[in-house]
């Protein structure tokens, strides 16, 4: 038996074969804070692979309150919320997080992961529809796996896709429409006001990842919902603390009453540990900071214009990109880790997006901006970038004379 299980792993070289070529580019390790500047190697790399778009991971008046917390509570909780995991500042920022995004009431969950997990595999029953555009976040993708309603998915942002499969669901099913607030590799935004008006037309419900979102669009970085004056037609609002919000831990947000059924049918809430209190205090630090300074997401924004003018000058592809991510589209498996591996000896850190993540012909760089950087550290990523696909001979260039 064990034999056999073991046998069947070994036929997995995907990792090996690109470690053969010694290109392997994932679990690098970092041996300094996570900043616009990391040690690797010993080697000072720029960070263009974060998703630490405000640049708190690092912010002194978070570590601090991160302290006193753990001062204060430990470690960690022992238990799930459900029973005798809750603190009172799983409340505090509870209720903080529902006023933020402008719903009456939201939870807590461990990851982000976890929220999509259990929110979606607990909402709608066996006679339900989910439907998703077909780039939503995998966590998205795994909840609907547990859920017993109907799956379906529709082209990205196609609106013309959505209304034609909207259009043939029995009128008395529930349906929820389920969309990433700002996809996470290709940088768009959902196109929300079309979505809305498609779910008043055809009686469906909205559910938006914000994980991209919050801290980056929004009054006040409070999310896509807000972004387009449509807060009220949205009807889950969820997010993690993992990106803007320089932790660890979701919540979902929505009504009263949907709320509290929530915290009594998702498993990944009932059956998993509480967010530690560090982590709870490190997210209401870090809130405090996003309303006390919004240069902060000003400065994050200048520096997405100012890459994307740079990179658009020398003809890089960034396709639909909207946002402070953005895919640097190389189309081609084999170089974009031949890019990847150069820019890292170049002491530049980007992730590489390859299939089966995207179909092979949209494999891309994704780079990704943050408050904190300089002008000066995303000049010197962009020559490297230049240097990277000449050495490698990327020849996706739309104005190739400019790069040679
Ligand atoms: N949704 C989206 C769109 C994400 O990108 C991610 C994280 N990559 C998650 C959910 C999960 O969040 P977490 O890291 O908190 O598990």
């Amino acid at each position: 038996m064990v034999k056999k299980l073991h046998e069947k792993i070994a036929q997995f070289q995907d990792a090996n074969m690109i470690r053969a070529q010694g290109l392997y580019p994932f679990f690098r390790p970092i041996e300094s804070g996570q900043d616009t500047e990391v040690i690797i190697n010993n080697q000072r790399v720029l960070m263009f692979g974060s998703n630490s778009y405000l640049g708190l991971t690092n912010h002194p008046k978070i570590k601090e309150a991160t302290k006193k917390a753990i001062d204060k509570y430990g470690s960690g909780c022992a238990g799930s919320r459900f029973l005798n995991g809750t603190l009172d500042i799983h409340i505090d920022l509870e209720n903080r997080l529902a006023k933020y995004v402008g719903k009456e009431s939201a939870v807590l969950f461990s990851t982000g992961f976890q929220v999509n997990l259990g929110v979606l595999s607990c909402i709608t029953g066996r006679n339900d529809y989910l439907i998703l555009d077909e780039y939503d976040h995998a966590s998205i993708i795994d909840g609907c796996r547990l859920s017993f309603s109907k799956v379906i998915k529709y082209a990205h942002n196609d609106m013309n896709d959505l209304e034609r499969k909207l259009s043939i669901l029995p009128e008395e099913a529930v349906k929820v429409v389920v969309v990433d607030g700002i996809f996470s590799m290709e940088g768009d935004i959902v196109k929300l006001p079309q979505i809305v008006a498609l779910a008043d037309k055809y009686g469906a419900n909205i559910m938006v990842d914000d994980a991209h979102s919050l801290g980056v669009i929004g009054v006040n970085g409070s999310g896509t919902a807000s972004h387009f004056n449509l807060t009220d037609k949205v009807d889950l609002i969820m997010s993690t603390f993992s990106k803007s919000l320089a932790s660890l831990g979701g919540f979902i947000a929505s009504d009263h009453d949907t709320i509290d059924y929530i915290k009594h049918r998702a498993r990944s809430l009932m059956f998993s540990a509480s967010m530690t209190p560090g982590s709870v205090a490190s997210v209401l630090a870090a809130l405090d900071i996003i309303e006390a300074e919004p240069e902060r997401i000003a400065k994050l924004w200048d520096n997405t214009n100012y890459a994307v003018k740079l990179l658009t000058d020398e003809g890089f592809d960034l396709g639909a990109s909207e946002s402070p991510i953005l895919p640097i589209y190389i189309r081609d498996n084999a170089k974009t880790f031949q890019v990847t591996n150069y820019l890292q000896n170049a002491g530049v850190f980007v992730n590489p997006v390859v299939s089966p993540a995207v179909p092979s012909d949209s494999s891309l760089l994704r780079f990704s901006l943050m408050a904190t950087h300089t002008f000066a550290q995303i000049e010197e990523a962009v020559d490297k970038l230049i240097a990277a696909f000449k050495v490698v001979g990327v020849d996706n260039i739309k104005e190739k004379e400019k790069i040679q």
